[in-house]
């Protein structure tokens, strides 16, 4: 992979990154069908000192059922869904993957929240599915 740019709807917020995700995943907790407005959202994570952010975002805080606390960035002007943090994983950022202007390269490597997905949106039936949010990799 050589870099990865993308940004969000009306271009007011971009970002670009040399790095390799660390790992891929899609997530079908309620929080992200609510700020997706979809039924999951396709997530990479990167070292987030990796990945280089221009133009303001807003956030909005949930608390996870960890108790961590979820904080999903967003562009203020056209409300397209970046850039995901959570208390639990210091300096990870997660990217939502389809705000990436190739995101060819995505690939997920588990189903998280499987309990909550929507019968009618279709997964990969091989990937390692968890029914919530497996333990983090160390
Ligand atoms: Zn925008
Ligand atoms: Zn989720």
């Amino acid at each position: 992979m050589s870099e990865i740019t993308g940004q969000c709807l009306c271009g007011s917020v971009t970002y670009r990154t040399e790095a390799e995700p660390l790992r891929m995943a899609q997530c079908h907790c309620k929080g992200c069908q609510r700020a997706s407005g979809t039924g999951h959202m396709s997530l990479a994570f990167f070292k987030e000192a990796d990945v280089t952010i221009s133009g303001d975002v807003s956030s909005h805080t949930t608390v996870a059922d960890s108790g961590n606390e979820n904080i999903r960035a967003f562009c203020p002007t056209c409300g397209a869904r970046m850039f995901g943090r959570n208390s639990s994983r210091a300096g990870i950022l997660a990217i939502t993957a389809g705000t990436a202007d190739d995101n060819s390269w995505f690939t997920p490597q588990a189903i998280v929240y499987n309990q909550d997905k929507p019968i009618w949106d279709q997964m990969d039936g091989d990937l390692p599915t968890f029914d919530t949010m497996p333990p983090a990799p160390n």
